[in-house]
C-alpha cells in the first residue's frame, strides 16, 4: 500500500489526531414531485481522524444520506462537508470524484464486488482507478488474501463464494489503496450473525491497525463495545446514543 500518491491531482490529506471531517451548518433536502422533504437543517458534527464512529437509527432517517455527503457524491443544499481544509463545495465534481477515490474506501451491504472480475482484480481495483497499480501490488494483494483465509479463491468470481467471504474481500477492497475514511453502509445487512459479528472484527482490526477513520452504519448493537462513538440520527440530528 502506497502513502502517497505523486501521480494524483487530489488536494493532500495528512494523518493526525485532529479533526478530520467537519459538516458545518448542513442542510439538505429532497424535492419530489409534490413535496419537499428536509433530512437535515443545520447539522453540525465533527469526526477525529482515527475514530470508529458508529452512526445508528430508523430507516430512512438520513444515515445513507449523511455518507454520501460526507464521500462528496452528494453536496449540501447549504452549510458544508470539509475533509480536513477540502471543501466538497468548493470542488469540481471531477475533482469530488478523484478526491473520494484517493481517500475514502467503501464497504456495501450488497457487498457490490464486480461479477465479471476475479476475486484479485476486484481487491485491486481502486489502485487500477487512481492509477497506481504496480507488480508489487499483486504480491501485496495475495498477502491479505492469505491473511484473510482466501489465498485459495485468488482467482474465483464473486459468485462462487459465500455472502462472508465476498464481505471479507470488499472490506480489503475498501482498505487498499490506503485511504483516510472507510465508510461502510449496513456492512451486515445480508450477513447471518456470526458472519456479520466476524467481518466487523475485521474491519475493527484493519482500520485500528492502519490508523484509518471508519463511519459504520449498521443496526447490530454488538458493535457499541468497539465503536468510540455511537451517534443516533434522529429528525436530522445527531445525538450520542443511549
Ligand atoms: P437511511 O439510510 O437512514 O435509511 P436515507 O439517507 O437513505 O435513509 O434516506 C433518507 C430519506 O431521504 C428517505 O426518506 C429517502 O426516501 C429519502 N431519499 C434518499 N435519497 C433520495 C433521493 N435521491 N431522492 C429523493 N429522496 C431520497
Ligand atoms: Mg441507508
Amino acid at each position: 500500500m502506497n502513502e502517497t500518491n505523486s501521480n494524483s491531482t487530489a488536494p493532500h490529506v495528512t494523518s493526525s489526531k485532529q479533526p478530520l471531517i467537519q459538516l458545518s451548518h448542513v442542510s439538505k433536502s429532497y424535492q419530489d414531485a409534490d413535496r419537499k422533504q428536509v433530512i437535515f437543517n443545520d447539522l453540525n458534527e465533527t469526526i477525529h481522524s482515527g475514530e470508529f464512529i458508529v452512526l445508528m437509527g430508523r430507516s430512512g432517517s438520513g444515515k445513507s444520506t449523511l455518507l454520501n455527503l460526507i464521500s462528496g457524491i452528494d453536496l449540501p443544499d447549504s452549510g458544508s462537508v470539509f475533509i480536513e481544509s477540502n471543501n466538497f463545495s468548493q470542488l469540481t465534481e471531477e475533482d469530488r470524484t478523484i478526491f473520494r477515490r484517493h481517500h475514502i474506501g467503501f464497504v456495501f451491504q450488497a457487498f457490490n464486488l464486480i461479477p465479471t472480475l476475479t476475486v484479485e482484480e476486484n481487491l485491486l481495483l481502486p489502485l487500477e482507478l487512481i492509477g497506481d497499480l504496480t507488480p508489487g501490488d499483486y504480491k501485496n494483494a495475495e498477502e491479505l488474501l492469505d491473511w484473510l483465509g482466501l489465498a485459495d479463491r485468488t482467482e474465483s468470481y464473486p459468485d462462487q463464494l459465500s455472502g462472508g467471504e465476498q464481505q471479507r474481500i470488499a472490506v480489503a477492497r475498501a482498505i487498499i489503496h490506503n485511504p483516510m475514511i472507510i465508510l461502510a453502509d449496513e456492512p451486515t445487512g445480508n450477513l447471518d450473525l456470526e458472519t456479520g459479528k466476524e467481518v466487523i472484527g475485521l474491519l475493527d482490526q484493519l482500520v485500528r491497525e492502519t490508523h484509518k477513520t471508519l463511519v459504520m452504519v449498521t443496526h447490530s448493537r454488538e458493535v457499541i463495545g468497539i465503536a468510540d462513538r455511537v451517534l443516533e440520527m434522529h429528525d436530522g440530528m445527531l445525538t450520542p446514543a443511549q
